[in-house]
């Protein structure tokens, strides 16, 4: 995949229209996690440095109808301020008098915020008219909100066009780490994929199996391969109009040469809660009334086993019900096994998708994994190899 990034982009004295992707999670008027702002200073700092005048634009919420209080990027301009260590300037509209005014006024070096995008109707339709307001704004475009570029909008997509267009380094990180895990990963590879449903997961799990040789599926999905291959499992989450899916998924694995790994012992209770009595069990015999919450430790041990013959490794999904414990122990387990590899400089990791990234921080070990992705859908639309516009807007 060829970019344009940073490293060739003459942005001294020049207005540069900066997509970051600034919704950020906000509790009682705090940003309550700012890993996205923490993502964005290094491009931030260095289009600064260089002597440009960044100009950010930003979608936040979903405002339905134009502007609201609610749905303002004005506090996000200070949340963003206090992390980059220098003022971020900010303009009521994100085009017209406001933003040409508030631009007009920048200096070399200057940082401004635009108001959200969403707030004009044209930016989600990708409309002409929007993108073109937008464009005259500035000289060069750079996107780095890769977590916003599944979406064909006016600013991750339409202004793409319009200006030279650059990957600020978030976006070029984040299409680095998915390039080595699964364009050109170095084999053999594996895939982690977890979580409750495999409704949610189809187009993944078959774009996977085409893709890794090793297809290790954990969570409430497993529960529906287990069904499909005529385990009995009791009350477990399961999508029985499913299973034909799950063995159709299996035959097609099998035909790409990719081995589908299932748990072959489960931890079981008969309540769905955290510190319900369990017990563990192999897959044969879990009993009519319990469920299987967590895969059983052997399961993890033949799963830690793999991981040392690998060389790079996608997770997608928890292995079990993480947010209670001790149904966390499958997840925490592996999870540590990849990130000695990965210290170890044996194995790449890349992780990605909202519940995988909190599975991952409560085992203690997100920060060891190669890489870890911010984006939700985006990551997704990824690993189910679909081509994402905001990213096919910036190939040369
Ligand atoms: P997803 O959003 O598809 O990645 O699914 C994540 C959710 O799956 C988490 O809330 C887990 O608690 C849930 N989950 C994982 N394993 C199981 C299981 N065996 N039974 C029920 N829920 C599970």
């Amino acid at each position: 995949m060829s970019f344009k990034t940073l490293d060739t982009a003459e942005v001294a004295g020049k207005r540069v229209l900066l997509r970051l992707d600034l919704n950020v999670p906000v509790e009682n008027g705090r940003v309550s996690d700012a890993t996205r702002i923490d993502r964005a200073l290094p491009t931030v700092r260095e289009l600064a440095a260089k002597g440009a005048k960044t100009i950010i634009l930003s979608h936040f919420g979903r405002p339905k109808n134009g502007p609201d209080v609610e749905n303002s990027l004005r506090p996000i301009a200070a949340a963003l301020a206090s992390h980059f260590g220098a003022p971020v300037a900010f303009a009521s509209d994100c085009i017209g008098a406001p933003a040409a005014g508030a631009i007009a006024a920048m200096k070399n070096g200057d940082v401004l915020l635009l108001e959200n995008t969403r707030f004009h109707k044209g930016e989600e339709k990708n409309d002409p008219a929007f993108v073109a307001e937008l464009a005259k704004l500035g000289d060069i475009y750079v996107n780095d909100a890769f977590s916003a570029a599944h979406r064909a909008h006016a600013s991750t997509e339409g202004v793409a066009h319009k200006l030279p267009a650059y990957a600020g380094r978030n976006m070029q990180a984040e299409l680095e780490a998915l390039t080595a895990a699964l364009e050109q990963p170095k084999r053999p590879v594996a895939a982690v994929v977890g979580g409750a449903k495999i409704s949610s997961k189809l187009d993944l799990l078959g774009n996977l199996s085409r893709k890794v040789d090793f297809l290790i599926i954990g969570g409430g999905m497993a529960n529906t391969f287990l069904a499909a291959g005529g385990k009995a499992i009791g009350k477990s989450l399961c999508e029985r109009d499913l299973l034909d899916t799950a063995r159709k998924i299996i035959d097609e694995a099998a035909a790409a040469k990719c081995r589908i790994v299932l748990p072959v012992d489960v931890v079981v209770a008969t309540e769905f809660k955290a510190h319900a009595p369990s017990r563990v069990v192999d897959v044969d015999h879990v009993g009519a009334d319990e469920m299987i919450l967590d895969a059983g430790p052997k399961s993890v041990v033949e799963i830690e086993k793999l991981l040392g013959g690998i060389k790079t490794l996608v997770w997608n999904g928890p292995f079990g019900a993480f947010e209670m414990q001790p149904f966390d122990a499958g997840t925490n387990a592996v999870a540590r096994a990849a990130a000695n590899l990965t210290d170890a400089g044996k194995l790449l990791t890349v992780a990605g998708g909202g519940d995988t990234v909190s599975a991952l921080n409560q085992a203690g070990v997100a920060q060891r994994f190669t890489y870890i992705s911010t984006a939700g859908g985006a990551f997704l639309e990824w690993l189910e190899g679909k081509a994402l516009p905001g990213v096919e807007a910036l190939r040369v």
